[in-house]
């Protein structure tokens, strides 16, 4: 027998849509708020959201009228026409967040000097209560009716993550609002509510990682990037707006990310919070029940302008002075511009014409090494200043070199050792050495099989110390299996020369930081290792005859 679902399970099962976890509740209390000119919101969550969410404001509060309107589903106060949908100018429209809340909560609703009282979605009390400025939502019991989604939840701790996060994106893309937040009676964090970003942003992030953040302020985008010195290890800071809406686009975060290509290790991220100011009618809001992602009328456009800002933020961020070093500061991806392996084999490397050039315009500088501080820096003097090095990464990108070389020469340089070693390895890595055979030997190992899990090191590049033979030829054949294959080669190169590098805390004698300064002197591209890394930092003479007002 068909029947029509009774409404609040109807709402029940729409709920599920616009409300996956605790703080996708939270994300709709606090756009309402917002919604309703608010100029303070506080935030309190016990339980991850599960025992109790309220969210107060400020703001023009419901007319005492429409307070059991505001529950009803596609009730809504913000647009009444079809035609409103092209022009929205608020971050709610869809009139279905209460009425989804009240389906799975016993939510209590304080606004003027009315109260409403519903439990998954029957109204059990309304009332009169003392009047307070603005409006309070206490949500409680929150998914308690709907066990099947209360099981998919994650741990307490990540949803009050989520719920923490989602405020703060908030916090970040609304400074004029003063925010407070407070997890099982803890502030987690508050905002003055003044206005600027900067501030919002030491409230939000730390002022440790605040005070170095970029800020950005065009027309057409604005808000804050990190520079590339601070970094996080996921995406989970890169926080991107339009016209205020917080939203979800991973090809915007990646046009974010590609501006900082040859800037951040692999796997690391920025830290950025961008709201890009978009004409309402060119944007789509009402793709997602969410509201969560938007369709741009031309996204080319829109990325282009992020992109160019994002940059031009970038450009000057580095004291250019401080950061010039020796040599031509070319992106590490030319490094390997024209690497046919297969048909270069056996031709000497070529110098590229940017080589050349900056060897014209550069006559070679003598580093004196001075010492060697820190865990792993060394100090040289120079021509042009005072450098410091980072001896890793500068030997790094001197072995890169050289063994690129060797490879486009066709010369192995390999070396037997005293004791051959046996690794155990998988049955992929098993699988490697035999499909890269030929690779492997052009890099110096000879490997002889060792029963069905195993493989004897005969020989060993020519650089690695033998002691690491084993993890480096591990190493290889795990970025070989994962990289296509144009960069196969380039990446065994860059892991092998990762492995053979002094360690960044080797203690290195007099002799060997010569010898190091002296290679790296002679290195094309030496401004960053293999990885993109900056290999030194120079101050240069003129600036420190600045500093200490010093004619010469
Ligand atoms: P929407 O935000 O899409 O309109 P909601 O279900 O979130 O739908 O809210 C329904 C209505 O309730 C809103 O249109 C608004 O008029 C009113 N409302 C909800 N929360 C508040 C609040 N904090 N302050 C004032 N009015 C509110
Ligand atoms: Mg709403």
């Amino acid at each position: 027998m068909i029947r029509v679902l009774a409404a609040e399970l109807a709402d029940a099962i729409a709920a599920g849509e616009v409300l996956e976890r605790p703080a996708a509740a939270v994300k709709e209390l606090v756009e309402n708020a917002l919604d309703a000119g608010a100029g303070r919101v506080s935030v309190e969550i016990r339980g991850s959201g599960k025992i109790l969410i309220r969210v107060a404001d400020d703001g023009a509060g419901i007319p005492p009228d429409d307070l059991d309107l505001a529950f009803v589903r596609h009730a809504t106060s913000k647009i009444s026409a079809l035609a409103d949908l092209g022009r929205i100018q608020t971050l709610g429209f869809r009139g279905e967040a209460l009425a989804s809340i009240a389906a799975v909560s016993d939510l209590e609703c304080r606004s003027g000097s009315c109260r409403v009282q519903i439990r998954f979605g029957q109204t059990l009390a309304r009332g009169v209560c003392p009047p307070a400025g603005g409006t309070v939502m206490e949500v409680r019991d929150l998914f308690s009716n709907t066990p099947a989604r209360l099981k998919f939840l994650k741990t307490d701790a990540t949803e009050a993550g989520l719920c923490q996060r989602t405020v703060q994106t908030y916090a970040l893309f609304y400074p004029g609002v003063r925010f407070e937040l407070s997890i099982d009676g803890r502030v987690a964090f508050r905002t003055l509510g003044t206005g600027g970003r900067a501030q919002a942003a030491t409230a939000v992030l730390g002022p440790r990682v605040a005070k170095d953040l970029i800020g950005v302020e065009g027309s057409e985008v604005s808000g804050l990037v990190s520079p590339p010195s601070i970094n996080r290890g996921n995406r989970d800071a890169i926080l991107l707006a339009v016209n205020h809406r917080p939203i979800v686009s991973r090809a915007l975060s990646f046009a974010v990310e590609e501006c900082y290509s040859g800037l951040l290790e692999r796997g690391r991220h920025p830290i950025v919070a961008l709201d890009l100011k978009v004409d309402e009618a060119e944007v789509d809001v009402n793709v997602h029940p969410t509201k969560r992602e938007v369709r741009f009328q031309s996204e080319g456009a829109v990325f282009g302008a992020v992109q160019r800002t994002v940059l031009a933020a970038l450009g000057s961020s580095a004291p250019p002075r401080m950061l010039v070093a020796m040599g031509t500061p070319a992106p590490v991806a030319s490094a390997a511009r024209g690497w046919g392996m297969a048909s270069s084999a056996g031709a000497p490397p070529q110098a590229s014409d940017l080589d050349l050039q900056s060897a014209l315009d550069q006559p070679p500088s003598r580093l004196r090494a001075v010492g060697q501080i820190g865990v792993g820096y060394l100090v040289a003097e120079s021509a042009e200043g005072l450098m410091v090095v980072d001896q890793h990464a500068a030997h790094e990108r001197v072995l890169y070199n050289r063994i690129v070389a060797r490879l486009q020469a066709g010369a192995v340089a390999s070396q037997p050792l005293l004791l051959t070693e046996v690794v155990e390895l998988d049955p992929l890595q098993m699988a490697g050495c035999d499909q890269y055979r030929n690779e492997l030997k052009d890099f110096g190992f000879v490997l002889e099989p060792f029963g069905p899990q195993s493989v004897r090191i005969e020989s060993a590049p020519a650089d690695v110390p033998p002691a690491r033979a084993a993890a480096a030829l591990e190493e290889m054949l795990a970025v070989m299996g994962r990289s296509e294959a144009p960069k196969r080669l380039e990446q065994a190169a860059a892991t092998l020369a990762c492995h053979a590098a002094v360690r960044f805390g080797d203690q290195l004698d007099q002799s060997e930081q010569s010898r190091l300064l002296m290679e790296l002197e002679s290195t094309d591209l030496s401004i960053t290792c293999p990885h993109g890394r900056p290999t030194r930092l120079l101050l240069d003479w003129q600036d420190l005859r600045r500093h200490f007002r010093r004619t010469y």
